[in-house]
């Protein structure tokens, strides 16, 4: 694997596919065991979520389950902007629904903590967080996911989904911005 380079920054491997891979299958045995009876509702947050929400979807396929996507947009450039709009909304009807769902990643926990609170309004029973990385040091909401895949330093990432200015999300592996 060699480093990368997108609008000039350069990146350098950090997580390899395989070692999502094998995470990815962990993390689908446990909310099996969890959401077992359930029939958990897993709630894609677009777009960054949409490569690790399709192989952790495959990886509960032991248990009924359904998937639903929802868009939203937080981030420009490297940075949250604080901000979250919901560029496209969800159709189904959460009531009484254990809801699961899956981030690319918890940051500021922005995106997350108001999402939940949109999603409470619709008296579901109750919600989870499976995301696939967490960066617990850039926490600024009383957020707490209970699906975590890597806890990772307060560094840039790309790959897997993951974008600069929407670019690279196609990379297998996931890198880190290289700093010198
Ligand atoms: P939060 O609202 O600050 O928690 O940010 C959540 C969203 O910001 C994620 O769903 C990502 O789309 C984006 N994001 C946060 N950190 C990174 C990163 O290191 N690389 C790329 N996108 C990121
Ligand atoms: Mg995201």
């Amino acid at each position: 694997m060699k480093e990368v380079i997108y609008e000039g920054l350069t990146f350098e491997p950090y997580i390899t596919s395989d070692r999502i891979q094998t995470r990815v299958q962990e993390l689908g045995k446990v909310i099996m065991e969890d959401c077992r009876d359930k029939n958990p509702l897993f709630l894609c947050v677009l777009n960054g979520a949409f490569a690790f929400a399709s192989d952790l979807f495959r990886a509960v396929e032991g248990i009924d389950a359904e998937i639903s996507f929802i868009r939203l947009k937080s981030y420009e450039g490297m940075g949250s902007t604080g901000k979250v709009k919901q560029v496209m909304g969800l159709g189904e009807n959460l009531k009484g629904r254990t809801v699961i769902i899956i981030e690319d990643i918890v940051d500021t926990g922005n995106t997350i903590h108001n999402l939940i609170h949109d999603l409470k309004e619709q008296d579901p029973a109750e919600i989870r967080i499976a995301t696939l990385l967490f960066k617990p040091d850039a926490l600024e909401k009383p957020v707490k996911p209970d699906y975590v895949g890597f806890e990772i330093p307060k560094k840039f990432i790309i790959g897997f989904g993951l974008d600069l200015n929407g670019k690279a999300r196609n990379l297998k592996d996931i890198y880190v911005l290289k700093e010198d």
